[in-house]
């Protein structure tokens, strides 16, 4: 399952820090690579943790990343509620540990939920594309709809150009496509109710 490239995007977005990239677009290309290594340590944390293993020095053993990092990763799965954990107490020192456990089953839901919202938005434009005829500049400048194109007199507004009706067949034929292969990946990935 850590395999499908679906869920390791979702993963990805979630465990790696957009800081730690802010940093490696400002600076050069070594340090980004550093980043890249970064980014491979924190999925081992996640494949290590959906393995069974259950506590997070176990992890930072097992991985040999830092203690303060693994958690920090685990705290970001949990917020995502992709992660759970339980907590005891020893009852000879008191002090509290910590069993985590990962949930595939929520990784599944929130992919799927993210392929609906795209499913959607592609829907919107779809019925955008099919209810309207639209009208572009031949260099490419602008694209309107009719009522936007009559506002502009048909003109371009950058060139000056006259607006020449577009046929959009291709562009719905395109978002049908889209439409139908995430549907058809939202249909594959199982959760159970
Ligand atoms: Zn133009």
């Amino acid at each position: 399952m850590l395999d499908d490239p679906l869920v390791q995007d979702l993963l990805r977005k979630i465990i790696d820090d957009p800081e730690d990239h802010q940093g490696a677009k400002k600076s050069k290309s070594k340090k980004s690579k550093k980043n890249d290594d970064k980014d491979l340590d924190n999925m081992l944390i996640v494949q290590c943790l959906n393995k069974g293993v259950k506590t997070d020095e176990e992890i930072a053993e097992k991985t040999g990343i830092r203690l303060n990092i693994v958690r920090k990763i685990l705290y970001r799965l949990y917020d995502a509620g992709l992660a759970s954990y339980k907590r005891h107490k020893d009852p000879e020192t008191q002090w509290y540990s910590y069993d985590w456990k990962f949930e595939p089953e929520e990784v599944n839901k929130t992919i799927k939920k993210q392929i609906n919202d795209e499913i959607e938005f592609l829907k919107n434009i779809l019925d955008n594309e099919k209810d309207n005829m639209f009208f572009s500049c031949p260099e490419g400048h602008t694209r309107f709809d009719f009522e936007d194109a009559s506002n502009v007199g048909f003109t371009c507004p950058e060139c000056g150009e006259e607006v020449v009706f577009e046929d959009n067949a291709d562009i719905i034929k395109e978002l049908e496509k889209d439409i139908k292969k995430y549907q058809k990946i939202y249909d594959s990935i199982e959760v159970s109710e």
